[in-house]
């Protein structure tokens, strides 16, 4: 077509594109108007829009418009580098290039030379001074008959071009605007309004397609806390990272909002039997340590689930039920999740008085459970722990926690009385294990002010000479702040117990002053260092490094370690690795009552040999066989997760002495 001819169509190819761009709305249909006017302007096959992508810094075909459809079509979603071809060079000279032989062309493109281009003209789309992208208009017949264009034509095709950029720029703030609509500035995770809106598609695909779908609701434990002693600048630092553990464990579908505050919602597609891993795996991102010393923190989750359709099927309903079983997982001291249709064990720590205790010690429903303590080298049982429990006659247990709450903030000699009933009790209990030809460690808890009371020595003192042994057998727990109220007499004290054969133990070590001037000058034998410090091992770099400054320096002033709070295998291994001596937590037994603890101590411990026990092969799962041949393989490989119950099992299995417990004689050096 020659040039004057073209000229004709010029101004209504203007005045339409010009049109488009002040009534249409939509900019796909808009780009389609717009970029017809441009190829009929200049006798064209096709126009492309390539936008840039500043942050690849790359070049994407976003939409075509022309006769040979088919041929660019499939382009739509190819991307180029910024630098590469004819778009390169128009991006870097900011001016349109014409190429009449585009297979000849030093940078020509080989897809595009493929696809049978024969000459194209290239006009950068620039608004507010910056290259948005490129309009490609493309001939695809032989090069012989493409006129070549003429100042005006190129003109009035660069007016509609730099429309095209206007509505280019508009159409970007458009969607950031809608986006900014229904995203937390914050976290950068969808908003309230945006993860709602995502409840209502779930919604729609469970009537739809029969999908079921399971909200998390989550509220953050503790980021008040942190709040308060670190401010608000931190806290948000943690909701980020809070939200950053969330989106990392989150499956790929599955959505993910803040609804506010330290409030957060997941949506996964599940059924009921996938709720407990994912619940699980969320507690878990949600365990993270903060700050240092004695404003060191820990955050955790509180996590509400409900299933659609089971627990409802409108957006109300559900949230609600969330909501409610997030509070219940709130009110039984938080880390945990709570089903909305599965009913909620009471509540555990709602105040308890110092007359509710009152009362349990005198109907005799207090009781000690015995969690055991095991040598970290071959595993084998060294002692227990004695842990008071309330055990009503309902069948609730209270745990420890809520119950030296209520004595220590009670006014009266409670806290002593009970204390000095704790000694006896142990004391009593003891004397049933040395019947039995049995004589574990044992450690017992004192309470700072019942250890600088006198009754406390008076007691120890008359139990130790009425029960042979008792004094040697005892392990006697302190917290720091007991020791530095009065170092001298926590000094004489211990002295005192030493005398008696009793051995003196640091409990919850880390979390207090840790001064390395009293564990220098006090007679300890054992440090405990607290389970915050081993609940991230082996992932957390400061708190490896932490524990092994604790265990070099403990063991400098000859002193032992025991870690607290093992619950995994991976622990166990780096809690060897760190070169602490001896472990209690959740990973060999949770606390059980004296029966238990008895019968689990003649009956049921094992060791496991010190180099890994077995494979993974050793699982419930494996034939006998299989099992046998690893177990005969004292040296197998490390395995993969052995655990107590596996090596229960073997025991029982293969009646093998060498899953099997001799208590230990005890030692000084623990
Ligand atoms: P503690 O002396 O540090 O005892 C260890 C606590 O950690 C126990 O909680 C135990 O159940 C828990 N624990 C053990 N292993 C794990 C684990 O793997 N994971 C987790 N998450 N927890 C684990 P419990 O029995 O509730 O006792 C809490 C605290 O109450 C004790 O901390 C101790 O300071 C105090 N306490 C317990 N019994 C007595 C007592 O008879 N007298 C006094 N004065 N205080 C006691
Ligand atoms: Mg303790
Ligand atoms: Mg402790």
């Amino acid at each position: 077509m020659k040039n004057s001819l073209l000229l004709h169509t010029a101004v209504p190819s203007l005045l339409a594109a010009m049109d488009a761009l002040t009534l249409e709305p939509d900019f796909q249909i808009f780009f389609k108007k717009a970029a017809a006017a441009v190829r009929t302007l200049l006798g064209a096959d096709g126009t492309a829009l390539i936008l840039l992508d500043e942050e690849t810094q790359t070049f994407e075909y976003k939409l075509f418009e022309g006769e040979q459809q088919h041929l660019l079509n499939a382009f739509k979603g190819f991307r180029f580098s910024s630098t590469t071809g004819i778009s390169g060079r128009v991006l870097t000279s900011k001016t349109s290039i014409f190429t009449r032989n585009y297979p000849n062309a030093p940078d020509a493109m080989e897809q595009l030379v493929d696809a049978g281009l024969q000459s194209n003209l290239v006009i950068p789309l620039i608004s507010s001074d910056k290259v948005l992208g490129v309009l490609a208009s493309s001939w695809f017949a032989h090069t012989e008959s493409v006129a070549d264009i003429s100042p005006q034509l190129l003109t009035l095709a660069e007016r509609i071009a730099s429309q095209i950029a206007v509505a280019c720029h508009r159409e970007k703030l458009e969607v950031q605007l809608r986006s900014l609509a229904v995203i937390d500035p914050l976290t950068k995770l969808l908003n309230r309004r945006g993860v709602l809106n995502c409840v209502d598609d779930s919604l729609e695909k469970l009537h739809r397609y029969n999908r079921p779908f399971a909200l998390f609701f989550i509220d953050v434990d503790g980021l008040k806390s942190a709040n308060d002693h670190w401010g608000h600048e931190t806290g948000d630092i943690l909701l980020r990272d809070v939200a950053q553990r969330l989106s990392d464990v989150v499956r790929k579908g599955d959505q993910i909002g803040r609804l506010g505050g330290d409030e957060f919602l997941i949506i996964a597609e599940c059924d009921e039997s996938h709720i407990d891993t994912l619940a699980k795996r969320f507690l878990q991102a949600l365990r993270v340590p903060y700050g240092k010393g004695r404003k060191r923190g820990r955050l955790s989750g509180s996590i509400g689930v409900v299933l659609a359709p089971q627990d409802g099927v409108d957006e109300i309903n559900l949230l609600r039920k969330a909501d409610a079983a997030m509070y219940i997982a709130k009110s039984q001291g938080g880390d945990r999740f709570q089903r909305a249709s599965v009913k909620a064990e009471e509540p555990q720590n709602r105040l308890i008085s110092v007359v509710d205790v009152e009362g349990a010690l005198e109907r005799n429903e207090l009781q000690l459970w015995y969690q055991p303590i095991c040598q970290l080298q071959d595993l084998s049982v060294v002692g227990f722990e004695a842990l008071l429990r309330w055990c009503k006659p309902d069948g609730e247990v209270i745990s420890a926690g809520p119950l030296i709450q209520a004595f220590e903030s009670g006014r009266g000699d409670l806290e002593f009385r009970l204390g000095n009933w704790v000694l006896r009790e142990a004391a009593r209990q003891m004397r049933l294990w040395n019947k039995n030809s049995l004589t574990p460690d044992i450690h017992i808890n004192i309470s700072p002010r019942h250890f600088l009371h006198p009754s406390f020595l008076v007691e120890l003192q008359i139990l130790c000479e009425q029960q042979q042994g008792f004094g040697e057998s005892l392990i006697i727990e302190i917290t720091e702040t007991a020791m530095l109220e009065d170092l001298e007499r926590a000094k004489r004290i211990m002295l005192r117990c030493r005398d008696l054969g009793a051995r003196m133990a640091v409990d919850d070590f880390g979390t207090g002053y840790a001064s390395l001037t009293y564990i220098k000058r006090l007679p300890l034998d054992i440090i405990k260092i607290d389970r915050s410090f081993v609940a991230d091992l082996p992932g957390n770099r400061v708190d490896w490094d932490i524990t092994k400054g604790i265990v070099s320096i403990a063991h400098a002033l000859g002193l032992a370690v025991v870690a607290e709070g093992a619950e995994e295998f991976e622990q166990i291994g780096s809690l060897r690795e760190l070169g602490c001596d001896q472990v209690q937590g959740y990973f060999i037994h949770r606390p059980m009552p004296f029966n238990d603890a008895n019968d689990w101590l003649q009956h049921k411990p094992l060791r496991i040999p010190t180099r890994g026990m077995l494979t993974h092969t050793a699982t419930k799962n494996s034939s006998a066989e299989k099992i046998k041949a690893a177990a005969n393989d004292e040296l197998a490989q490390q395995c993969a997760k052995p655990n107590l119950a596996t090596a229960l099992y073997l025991q029982q299995e293969f009646n093998d002495p060498r899953f099997s417990i001799t208590p230990r004689g005890k030692s000084r050096s623990a």
